[in-house]
């Protein structure tokens, strides 16, 4: 047998994978590895692009220090280079806002922009709330961004005198008392405006707007590809465990041939217990080692045929095919015990911490008929964990079945 599987990453083509074997094997897991691996290497070669993309701005940025009329210093420089560092376009926004308003001339500011999943759009703002001030429509923000172009701060004074009535939001912006607008494009798809009250005039404003917009589309722009592409992919980031969208999946295959061969399978919910705890006293790269190795721990602990997922945040999910409640509740305490008799190595602090969790268990059929129920019934079972003291492990008591 001879395969060839292409490695896509959108539209790109970046090579094959060639599978040559004397064996005929055309099963569903074989296809799901190669999914997989395909997956992989696409990943890998579309995160080196950006990686490539990254290092050009960072570049052109440092150059620009010398080469342009910049005259804040370095500070703000930095402060686009940790915009770059932003792994979320929605943790971007806040930062902009934040560091506009350290301007001292700069009161009431407010960011109007497209909303990332649908055709609305979102406004935040620093300082005192605006009254009566809904985010406008879609094509009214569009109209003005396009109408301010490329000019950089505008007197909302100049902007009423033209707009019609189509843009009558804008006085809604004037009453409460702004008075200065910048277009502040956030993507190709995406609009923003920057609306504020300032109270005389200041060059800084301009200067700071205008090197904010010279890269922030670009930088934008990477990041939103990014977020695509973790939301495509089948793998955790921190933890290298699979990510709750291949956990659906597998389960429902899984539950698919349990169902066909009249098979058990049990389904483990695990939560670490308050992890906002370790986060607050020994920091959130702490919290993060620990949910990093309880996912390599767990990798090592299960079987092959098992499948483990980050479910997201501090939970995890384990499919175990094959396993009744008696299998699956002695699995559990082995499980339990290496985890709450584990210390977890913080590297910077060089010390150690450790943790607890509490786990819920459920298996098909004698729980849940179908996949939705069945992770019902082991949250179900966890959330009793949780509510009768942490620490423990559960089993799901009902039956929850489809009519
Ligand atoms: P509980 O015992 O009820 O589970 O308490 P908890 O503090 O663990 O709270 P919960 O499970 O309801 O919420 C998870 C918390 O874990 C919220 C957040 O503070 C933290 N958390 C979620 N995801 C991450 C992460 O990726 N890294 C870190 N460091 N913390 C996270
Ligand atoms: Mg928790």
């Amino acid at each position: 047998m001879d395969k060839f599987f292409p490695v896509f990453w959108r539209d790109n083509l970046y090579g094959f994978y060639i599978i040559k074997s004397n064996k005929r094997t055309n099963s569903e897991s074989f296809r799901v590895v190669i999914a997989q691996l395909a997956q992989s290497l696409a990943a890998a070669y579309h995160i080196k692009w950006h990686e490539s993309k990254f290092e050009q701005l960072q570049e052109r940025l440092i150059g620009s220090k010398i080469s342009t009329t910049v005259t804040e210093g370095d500070s703000q420089v930095e402060r686009v280079l940790q915009f770059m560092k932003c792994k979320k376009t929605d943790a971007i926004i806040p930062q902009i806002v934040n560091s506009l308003q350290e301007i001292p001339q700069i009161e009431d500011l407010i960011f109007i922009y497209d909303n990332k999943d649908n055709d609305s759009t979102e406004l935040l703002f620093t300082g005192k709330q605006p009254s009566k001030l809904a985010p406008p429509k879609n094509s009214d923000l569009h109209n003005l961004t396009e109408m301010l172009h490329f000019k950089t701060v505008v007197r909302l004074d100049e902007v009423t005198k033209k707009s019609n009535e189509n843009n009558s939001w804008i006085n809604e912006l004037k009453n409460n008392s702004i008075n200065r607008i910048a277009a502040f494009p956030l993507s190709n798809r995406r609009k923003g405006l920057l609306a504020w009250r300032q109270k005389g005039e200041a060059v800084e404003i301009s200067q700071r707007i205008n090197l904010y917009r010279k890269y922030l589309v670009d930088i934008f722009e990477n990041v939103e590809e990014m977020e695509l592409l973790e939301e495509l992919s089948f793998t955790d980031n921190l933890t290298t465990l699979s990510n709750r969208r291949y956990f659906y999946k597998r389960l429902h295959e899984e539950l698919n041939r349990s169902e066909r061969y009249g098979r058990k399978l049990a389904l483990i919910i695990f939560d670490i217990d308050e992890l906002k705890n370790i986060n607050d006293t020994y920091g959130h790269q702490a919290g993060d080692e620990v949910i990093r190795q309880i996912g390599y721990m767990l990798k090592k602990f299960i079987r092959t045929i098992d499948v483990v997922a980050r479910y997201g945040g501090d939970e995890f999910c384990i499919i175990m095919p094959e396993s009744d409640k008696d299998t699956c509740m002695k699995f559990v305490e082995r499980l339990h015990n290496k985890i709450v008799n584990s210390s977890f190595k913080l590297e910077e602090e060089n010390k150690s911490i450790s943790c607890t969790i509490s786990m819920g268990v459920a298996v098909y059929p004698d729980h849940a008929d179908n996949s939705k129920k069945l992770i019902y019934a082991a949250d179900m079972a966890l959330l009793r964990a949780k509510e009768s003291g942490r620490n423990k492990a559960l089993l799901a008591t009902e039956t929850i079945k489809t009519e």
